[in-house]
């Protein structure tokens, strides 16, 4: 498979009170350019359109800005590598609440390891930032059982940033 071919930065509007972050690009991804245009993020963009949103009112990006080879978990200094991207575009956007995708987006978001069925779907206080932990839309496709779960976190996510 060959290198990554460019930097997926984000996509969205930049004062959105919502970052949805998931874990890496991948190969569709890698060719547009864009954070989650392949199958999760078909999925995601349908659970967002039966919310009543869409992905231009929000922002969407990665905690890796890179495909990493094959499609793999991002290496931790991958991860480190890209951080201080992630945090700059954090701190432009300075949204009300994150929403992170799987479990790689919350280790690499709050750098601890987690164990994401214990931890979404419950709010954590994250640098005065409510950071939402959920599924990443990939562990859906394989397990469709838990398309609820993700919609009701999702929903959330929503609710909490968007409170007037
Ligand atoms: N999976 C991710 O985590 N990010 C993408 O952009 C696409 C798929």
């Amino acid at each position: 498979m060959p290198p990554a071919t460019q930097i997926v930065f984000g996509v969205g509007t930049p004062d959105s009170p919502l970052i949805f972050i998931g874990e890496a690009p991948g190969r569709e991804e890698d060719l547009q350019g864009k954070p989650f245009v392949g199958r999760s993020g078909k999925l995601l963009d349908r659970i967002l359109d039966a919310l009543g949103s869409s992905r231009e009112q929000l922002f969407i990006t990665n905690i890796v800005k890179c495909r990493p080879p094959n499609n793999r978990r991002p290496l931790p200094q991958e991860i480190k590598a890209s951080r201080s991207l992630l945090y700059d575009q954090i701190k432009i956007i300075r949204p009300k609440v994150i929403c992170t995708l799987g479990s790689a987006a919350l280790e690499g978001l709050l750098g601890r390891p987690v164990k994401i069925t214990k931890e979404r779907g419950e709010f954590i206080d994250w640098n005065g930032i409510l950071v939402l932990p959920t599924y990443h839309p990939a562990f859906i496709l394989r397990n469709p059982k838990e398309l609820q779960t993700l919609a009701q976190d999702i929903e959330l996510a929503l609710e909490k940033a968007f409170q007037k």
